[in-house]
Formats: C-alpha cells, sequence, structure tokens
C-alpha cells in the first residue's frame, strides 16, 4: 500500500484541509507498538490488513502536517521531523532530508505565507519543521506565523524527565518562543481563531491537545497522537508504546472517539497510512474507522 505525499483537499465548512507529507515509517511491528497486540484483531476485521506495509509484518507510520485554510489565513498542524536535526534518541528521526518545504510549495504554501502553527504537543516528529538551519542556527522555518503551543508540554520540559528529550525543546521550540513567535494555551484548553478549540487529551504526553474546528456547522478534529493506527478504534485500551500515562491516554482515547463519532466529525490523524483521515462510527456496542 502506498500513500501519496499530498491528500485530496477536505472541505468543513468553509475550511480547506489538505495533508502534505514529510516521510513515511515502516520499520515497527504491531507488536513493538501496541504492548497488547493481538493477531487475531487482523481476522476479525480484514480491512485493518490495508495499514500494514507489503511484507504484512510492518505498520506504515505516517509523518505529515495538514494544512487548514479558512479566513484567508494560513494554518499547520503539527510540523513533522524537520531536515538536519540531531536525534541521538531515534535513528527514525535523525538527520533526515527530505524535500518538505517543496512539497508544501507545490501544497500552494510558501513559508511566509503561514500565520499559525498548532501544535498538539512538543515530541520530535510534531515540532520539527518548527525550524530550520540557516548558518548553523536553529530559526523559525515560518516567519510570520504565531506558534501556539499547549502549556503543559512547555511545563513538561522544565522537569527532569524531559532531560533525555531537551535537544527537541531546544532546537525546535526555543527558537520560536526566543523570537517573539510562541503562544501558549492553559491546560484547561480553549479556542483559537474563529474555529479551532484546544481540547486537553493527556497522557501520550504530559499536556497533549487535540484541535476541534469547527465551522458552518461542520466538525473535524485533530487528534494528533491519542491514536497511531486505525487498530486502537477498534481497541481503544490499547495503548501505543509511546503513550506516557498509561490510565490518562486511555481516558484521552475514549473522550476522543466518542468525541468524533457523536459530532461526526472528521478525524484529521497524526500517523494513520493511507488518506489518514476518516470517520468513527458506532457499530452496535463497537467502534469502526472508515477513511475518508
Ligand atoms: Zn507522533
Amino acid at each position: 500500500m502506498t500513500t501519496p505525499h499530498t491528500s485530496k483537499t477536505y472541505h468543513i465548512g468553509d475550511a480547506r484541509v489538505t495533508r502534505v507529507t514529510e516521510t513515511h515509517l515502516t520499520g515497527l511491528t504491531p507488536s513493538f507498538l501496541y504492548a497488547d497486540w493481538d493477531a487475531t484483531l487482523l481476522d476479525t476485521y480484514p480491512p485493518l490488513r490495508s495499514n500494514l506495509d507489503g511484507t504484512g509484518e510492518h505498520a506504515i507510520i505516517s509523518i505529515h502536517t495538514w494544512v487548514v485554510e479558512l479566513a484567508g489565513q494560513t494554518i499547520l498542524i503539527d510540523t513533522g521531523i524537520g531536515n538536519h536535526k540531531e536525534r541521538p534518541f531515534s535513528q527514525m528521526f535523525h538527520g533526515l532530508n527530505t524535500p518538505f518545504l517543496q512539497r508544501l510549495e507545490a501544497a500552494g504554501v510558501r513559508p511566509d505565507d503561514v500565520d499559525h502553527v498548532l501544535l498538539t504537543h512538543l515530541h520530535a516528529d510534531h515540532v520539527g519543521w518548527n525550524t530550520h538551519l540557516v548558518d548553523g542556527r536553529w530559526l523559525a522555518t515560518f516567519r510570520n506565523a504565531r506558534y501556539v503551543l499547549p502549556q503543559g508540554e512547555v511545563d513538561y520540559f522544565g522537569t527532569p524527565a524531559s532531560a533525555n528529550r531537551r535537544i527537541v525543546f531546544d532546537d525546535s521550540v526555543a527558537p520560536v518562543i526566543e523570537a517573539g513567535q510562541a503562544v501558549t494555551i492553559g491546560l484547561e484548553g480553549g479556542d483559537y481563531l474563529d474555529g479551532f478549540h484546544f481540547h486537553p487529551t493527556p497522557g501520550h504526553s504530559a499536556g497533549h491537545m487535540s484541535i476541534s474546528l469547527t465551522s458552518r456547522g461542520e466538525t473535524a478534529i485533530f487528534s494528533g497522537d491519542v491514536m497511531h493506527s486505525p487498530v486502537q478504534v477498534y481497541r481503544p485500551t490499547w495503548n501505543s508504546v509511546f503513550c506516557a500515562e498509561q490510565e490518562r491516554a486511555r481516558e484521552s482515547r475514549r473522550w476522543l472517539l466518542e468525541f468524533a463519532a457523536t459530532n461526526r466529525a472528521a478525524v484529521f490523524t497524526a500517523h494513520f497510512p493511507q488518506s489518514s483521515a476518516g470517520l468513527v462510527q458506532h457499530t452496535g456496542d463497537d467502534l469502526a474507522w472508515r477513511y475518508l
């Protein structure tokens, strides 16, 4: 199964939403990703096999940004891994060099056009293109943008637990704060612009937030890392190996799935393969995922 670098454009009321892909990771097995993995799930729901690579052994993990165009504004949701970043803790993220900015331009967005960068959390695969390397210094890639960070994520980087990821904050977050381009959303979440709302969905990371978008009665939600794959729609208690706080991660996933199903919201995920977007639907007592 291949996944294109840009997606079709979705319409949520007056907003246009398009994915721009940075890369795909295919090195991780489902049994590594999910401690609770049970392969018989693939027999119960055969379409889930389409989320695995050609060998049938590895999950396909997309890394991308979502571009939202609304009311003359250009908004990015999460910014991938970035180029040339030193990532001693992850071979998959270290020293990447992709034509992401060219792909963004191909989607009609030059870096200086970006007005807002909304971040679900501050992990290395969500903040990378916040900055780029200019004459040996990390500078804001989007010079005219306001970067919107969950306060709980910023706070986490003030704790000793964050020490082994400090490099991510230093090269991808601190430069936009120092440039005066950052604002934070408080722990309780809140509205942003006309139509966006930050919802606290902690667990995967300390201050993780999901971001809803409402326009002309239509709703979408950018789910960040509340889920990594459609298997978690069918098994909402399955946390990924990357989730920091187990019970809070499950609570946040249950909340998000219910929000999506109740509001018939398009879910724009951070890592699902294929189109990365879909609907969550009730089928009897269970939930199901349908790609859009
Ligand atoms: Zn992620």
